[in-house]
C-alpha cells in the first residue's frame, strides 16, 4: 500500500535535496515575505477577525454560508417582524395595511388585531464531523486519508494522499489539488506548505488537500498516466471509462464533490515556463471573486477546456481557479512562495483564518491570450523575458538556422504582456514560442480545441 508518508513525502524530500532551490523549513508562524513584497491591509477585505463574531459565525464578507442571525433564522427570513405585540412596528404595519402581512412569517391575523409570533429557530445543524473517504474528521482534527484511484501493474492498490483539516468553527470548504500532471512540482510543495502551516484550531471551515492527484505520473516524472492520457482532460470522469476517466471519476466523486471552492495548482508544460498567473473563466462571478481573492498575480481569462478539473468543478457549481506558475520538473522557491501567499489570501478573504492579506503587486487582468508561433525552424534566442510588456511589431526572439546561418525574427502581432514562453531553443514552424496576455474589457474565449498548447 502506498501512503502519504512513505511515497510522496520521501520523493518530495529527495527532490528538495537535489533542487537546492526550495527554502529550508516552513514557518509555523506568519508568512515570511519574499523580497519586494509587503503586507497590505488596505487592498483586501478587513481582517478576518472583524467579520467573525465571538462565536466564530461569519457576519459579513464572502463566507456567509453560516447563519447570519444568532436566532438561527435562515437567510432572508431575518426580516420577520421583531416587534412585540402591539409595538409601534406592528401598529405601523397594521395601519399601512401591508398587503402581504397576513401571510408574512411570524404574523397571525386575529379579528383585526395583529399578533406577532416569534420566528421558530431554524439554524443549520451544529458544526460537526466531516464524513469523507469512509472516515469521520472531527472539528479541530487533521487527518491524513487515502483514496484508492487505481491499481498498479502488479495488481496492488494505488492510493493517493488526501489531507482533511476540519476547523473548529463553521465555514466553507476549500479544496487544493496539485500534481494532476505528475511532473508539475511547484503545486505539490504549495499544498504541503499550506497543510503544514494551517492549524485546525484557528480554522473556520475545512481544507481538503490533494497534493499528488496523478501518483502514477509523479512517480515516473511524467505529465501523463501510464496509458499516455492526460488526466486533466477526463474530468468529471466515468466509472467504467478508460484509465484516466476512472481515476478522474474517483477523485471527483469522492473529493471534489465536498468542495465549496477549488484551487488547482499547475506549472507550464514541456519546456515552457509561465509567469505566475491565475486562470479562470471570468464570465462566472464566483470564479472572478476567487481569482481576485488570491491576489498574488495577474489574472488570465480562459474558459477551461472540456475535461479539465476546473471546468468540471465549475459545471458542478463549484467556483474554481488554477494557479499556473513556473515550469515542470523543478521546485521554484519564488513561484511556490507566491502560491502559498495567494492561497493564504483566499483563506483570509473567505474568513477561514484571521490575518492580513499579503499584497504581491499589481493584479492585472488579461481577458484574452494568444500564442505567437515560430515560422521558421532553427535555434531560438529570446529577446524578451516573462512579464515583459510588448507592443505590436516588437521582436520577441530570433531564430537562427545553424546550418545555413539564415536568420529570422519572431515579431509580436499583439500589444500585451509575456505570460508564458518556451525554454527549449529548438524550433520548427508552428511551435508555440511566446504566450501573450492581451488587455481588454471583457472575456474573449479562444478555441481550446484548436489550441493544443494550453498548459493546464
Ligand atoms: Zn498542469
Amino acid at each position: 500500500m502506498l501512503s502519504f508518508r512513505s511515497i510522496p513525502v520521501a520523493a518530495v524530500a529527495a527532490l528538495l535535496l537535489v533542487s537546492g532551490e526550495v527554502r529550508a523549513g516552513s514557518p509555523d508562524a506568519g508568512p515570511e515575505l519574499p523580497p519586494g513584497f509587503s503586507a497590505s491591509e488596505d487592498d483586501g477585505p478587513p481582517d478576518a477577525s472583524a467579520v467573525l463574531d465571538a462565536e466564530g459565525q461569519t457576519a459579513a464578507g464572502p463566507a456567509t454560508k453560516a447563519p447570519a442571525a444568532k436566532a438561527g433564522a435562515p437567510e432572508g427570513k431575518d426580516k420577520a417582524p421583531q416587534a412585540k405585540p402591539g409595538g409601534p412596528e406592528a401598529k405601523g404595519a397594521e395601519q399601512a395595511g401591508a398587503p402581504d402581512s397576513p401571510g408574512a412569517p411570524g404574523t397571525v391575523q386575529l379579528e383585526g388585531q395583529m399578533e406577532v409570533v416569534p420566528p421558530v429557530p431554524q439554524g443549520p445543524p451544529p458544526w460537526g464531523s466531516l464524513a469523507i473517504l469512509g472516515k469521520e474528521v472531527a472539528p479541530g482534527e487533521v487527518r491524513e486519508l487515502s483514496l484508492r484511484i487505481s491499481e498498479s501493474f502488479s495488481g496492488s492498490g494505488v492510493e493517493i494522499p488526501v489531507v482533511a483539516i476540519r476547523g473548529e468553527k463553521r465555514g466553507p470548504t476549500l479544496c487544493l489539488t496539485a500534481g494532476i500532471h505528475g511532473d508539475e512540482l511547484n503545486g505539490v510543495e504549495i499544498v504541503r506548505e499550506m497543510v503544514d502551516q494551517t492549524r485546525a484550531r484557528g480554522l473556520a471551515g475545512t481544507i481538503i488537500a490533494v497534493p499528488i492527484a496523478n501518483l502514477h505520473g509523479f512517480q515516473g516524472s511524467s505529465r501523463y498516466l501510464p496509458d499516455r492520457r492526460d488526466l486533466n482532460r477526463f474530468f468529471p470522469g466515468k466509472a467504467r471509462g478508460n484509465t484516466a476517466s476512472r481515476i478522474a471519476f474517483e477523485i471527483f466523486q469522492n473529493v471534489i464533490r465536498h468542495c465549496d471552492k477549488l484551487i488547482d495548482l499547475h506549472t507550464g508544460s514541456f519546456h515552457r515556463s509561465n509567469l505566475p498567473q491565475i486562470r479562470a473563466d471570468l464570465k462566472d462571478p464566483g470564479n472572478l471573486a476567487l481569482a481576485k481573492a488570491f491576489g498574488a498575480t495577474v489574472i488570465v481569462h480562459n474558459s477551461g477546456g472540456k475535461g479539465t478539473l476546473r471546468r468540471a468543478a465549475q459545471d458542478a457549481g463549484i467556483p474554481a481557479i488554477i494557479y499556473e506558475a513556473g515550469e515542470p520538473m523543478r521546485f521554484q522557491a519564488q513561484e511556490i512562495k507566491r502560491g502559498v501567499f495567494g492561497v493564504r489570501n483566499v483563506l483570509v478573504n473567505l474568513g477561514m483564518i484571521k490575518g492580513s492579506r499579503v499584497n504581491l503587486g499589481e493584479q492585472r487582468i488579461f481577458y484574452e491570450t494568444r500564442w505567437v508561433r515560430a515560422e521558421r525552424g532553427g535555434i531560438l534566442v529570446n529577446e524578451v523575458r516573462l512579464g515583459d510588456e510588448v507592443r505590436e511589431g516588437d521582436i520577441l526572439g530570433t531564430i537562427t538556422d545553424p546550418i545555413r546561418k539564415g536568420k529570422s525574427v519572431v515579431v509580436s502581432p499583439y500589444r500585451g504582456r509575456v505570460i508564458g514562453m518556451v525554454l527549449a531553443p529548438v524550433m520548427i514552424p508552428g511551435y508555440a514560442a511566446f504566450h501573450i496576455g492581451i488587455p481588454g474589457n471583457k472575456p474573449v474565449d479562444t478555441d481550446d480545441t484548436i489550441d493544443q498548447d494550453r498548459p493546464e
